[in-house]
């Protein structure tokens, strides 16, 4: 049976979109997706229009688009229906005066009122901003005080997160709340006119805002443009093989970009039909809504896929899961681990993929008609070109290790940080490359393998999380005087964050005062940047000039020496 599966899966590879990976990588050209999107060099584009409206002028406006499980139940949308409720939004927002450029924070669970808001929003010319729904208070007073939104689209309990937040830029919160077809939202789109609201861009035009953490500073605004598209769609063809029978399931946030490219993108564009939960994570639902919906595309990540595994095989057995045919990963290592359990459970490999925020989009893939090496992210994507480089940009051998860069200038790839060129500029400061700051080494059949980070980043449950966020906000507390923050290693979540204080003067170290500091960073930022860890030192470890040196840290919590500490004090 297992057999019978990974034969069938290897010998249909003919079947694959992408059947010829050395010939695509020698041959293909980005301007050959502007066709299948229907875009003309010199005119205008709207990549909500490309996702939405163009399978409807094509004849394809009854196929359903999205599926959508949330709390009030099950509801399915055509593409006709959502170029319906899309165009009707988008028309409501520009009655309300919003123009292209404005920023519009969506701070919405996943949920069709987020895809049909989303899309409207890009359709006015707008540039979205999607807010993953977990922030609190103070978290979001920073993205709202750096994008400076006209407008924000939230719920009811989540707009009490914002109310008290000083933003002059916002004219209106439009309050969306799923159960009750009076609310505001529902208002606007049933009484709006559903004539065609597309605002034509430039392809250069931003449309997409969307904040994470690096381990300096706030986190920062990556802009994307309408550009973008063409990877979306092109990545979606490749790697995650889609085609137009496709049923498929990103499990990722909005919040975050994955949810983003590969949960509204490249599904729509590619014309599928994708599915969207809004949920918290049970082994049982999970297998349900595949076996339910018939998902035959599903991309999650490891720590999702580790949950699964943890919760054991006999539950899979449990579902009639066969209509899957491919699963892929992305955000963290994929262990081989999880790749031989999967084997056993779905009868299917796992594909992992790499990108990052700043790329936009897919780069480094495994695909169907490649051999699969686990372990490895795969190859770079055709049409992009990655290298393991030193320190002065030169590259290096296979089976050297080095920083992990791609030759700039792929269409999906940021065009700025909000407001900071300068922190822009830093990511391509070794022209010709985008420096990813991810170590890896190429094997010498030009497989990637991710080695780690070179800066303090951490990486919790597939998240980016910013150690100088947390930092800044546990010596707010009264009882903390100095804090740094690292990631370490844990099998199942990928990093766990741990802390390291300095208690002020007069605190006594208690399980009470724990829960405080913890509790006051989940109040105040969100569940997710809590410190699973917390530990008091009398000092922390700084260089002369009083820089925290977190990597000293990370050597305490792993028992390493300590290495090149003549600069602390
Ligand atoms: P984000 O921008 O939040 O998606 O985070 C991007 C970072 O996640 C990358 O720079 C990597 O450090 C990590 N990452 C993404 N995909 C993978 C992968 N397949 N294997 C290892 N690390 C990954």
């Amino acid at each position: 049976m297992k057999n019978s599966r990974l034969s069938r899966n290897n010998a249909g590879s003919n079947k694959h979109n992408l059947v010829d990976y050395n010939n695509a990588c020698t041959t293909f050209k980005w301007e050959s997706v502007e066709k299948e999107l229907g875009w003309k060099e010199g005119s205008p584009v709207n990549i909500a229009h490309s996702c939405i409206d163009r399978h409807v002028e094509e004849g394809r406006g009854d196929r359903i688009a999205l599926i959508c499980h949330c709390e009030s139940g099950k509801k399915m949308y055509t593409y006709a229906d959502m170029r319906s409720l899309t165009n009707r939004f988008a028309n409501a927002l520009k009655t309300s005066g919003i123009k292209k450029g404005e920023r519009v924070v969506l701070l919405l669970p996943a949920s069709a009122e987020f895809f049909i808001s989303f899309l409207g929003v890009v359709k006015t010319g707008a540039i979205a901003v999607p807010i993953h729904s977990k922030y609190m208070s103070d978290a979001l007073k920073v993205f709202l005080q750096d994008c400076e939104p006209s407008l924000v689209i939230t719920t009811s309990p989540l707009c009490q997160r914002i109310s008290k937040i000083a933003v002059p830029s916002i004219r209106r919160i439009i309050v969306v709340d799923g159960r009750d077809n009076e609310n505001e939202w529902h208002r606007l789109v049933e009484t709006s006119d559903d004539c065609p609201a597309t605002e034509w861009m430039s392809r250069e035009d931003p449309m997409l805002l969307l904040y994470t953490s690096g381990s300096t500073g706030n986190p920062k605004g990556v802009v994307h443009v309408h550009e973008g598209a063409l990877q979306y769609y092109q990545t979606g063809r490749w790697v995650l093989d889609l085609k137009k029978t496709d049923i498929y399931w990103c499990t990722a946030d909005p919040g975050w970009i994955t949810g983003i490219s590969y949960g509204v993108w490249a599904p729509l564009l590619n014309g599928v039909t994708t599915m969207v939960y809004g949920g918290p994570f049970d082994a049982r639902s999970w297998y349900r809504l595949i076996e339910d919906n018939r998902i035959t595309v599903w991309y999650t990540t490891p720590t999702y896929l580790k949950m699964l595994m943890s919760a054991g095989s006999n539950i899979a057995r449990e579902y009639r899961l066969a209509s899957l045919r491919k699963i892929l990963s992305v955000g963290e290592p994929l262990n081989p681990i999880i790749n031989r359990w999967s084997l056993s459970a779905f009868n299917l490999p796992i594909y992992d993929s790499w990108w990052m925020t700043e790329t936009g989009a897919l780069m480094i893939a495994n695909f169907s008609c490649l051999p699969l090496k686990p372990g490895s992210m795969g190859k770079p994507i055709p049409g992009i070109y990655a290298a393991v480089i030193d320190d002065q940009g030169k590259e290096l051998p296979p089976l050297e290790m080095g920083q992990l860069a791609i030759k700039a200038g792929w269409p999906a790839m940021m065009r700025d940080i909000w407001r900071d060129r300068e922190k822009y500029n830093e990511y391509f400061r070794l022209p010709p490359w985008y420096l990813t700051g991810d170590l890896a080494y190429k094997d010498r059949d030009g497989y990637f393998w991710f080695q780690g980070r070179i800066d303090d980043v951490i990486k919790c449950q597939s998240e980016r999380v910013g150690p100088f966020e947390i930092e800044s906000k546990l010596v707010e507390h009264p009882a903390v005087t100095e804090a740094g923050v690292i990631g370490k290693p844990d099998p199942l979540r990928g990093e766990i964050i741990k802390a390291f204080i300095v208690l002020e003067k007069g605190y006594t170290w208690s399980n009470e005062l724990k829960q405080d500091i913890r509790d006051f960073i989940k109040t105040r930022l969100a569940p997710h940047l809590v410190p699973e860890e917390v530990q008091v030192c009398s000092s922390l470890p700084r260089t002369k000039s009083g820089k925290l040196m977190r990597r000293v840290l990370k050597s305490w919590e792993l028992g390493l020496p300590v290495h090149d500490v003549t600069a602390a004090e």
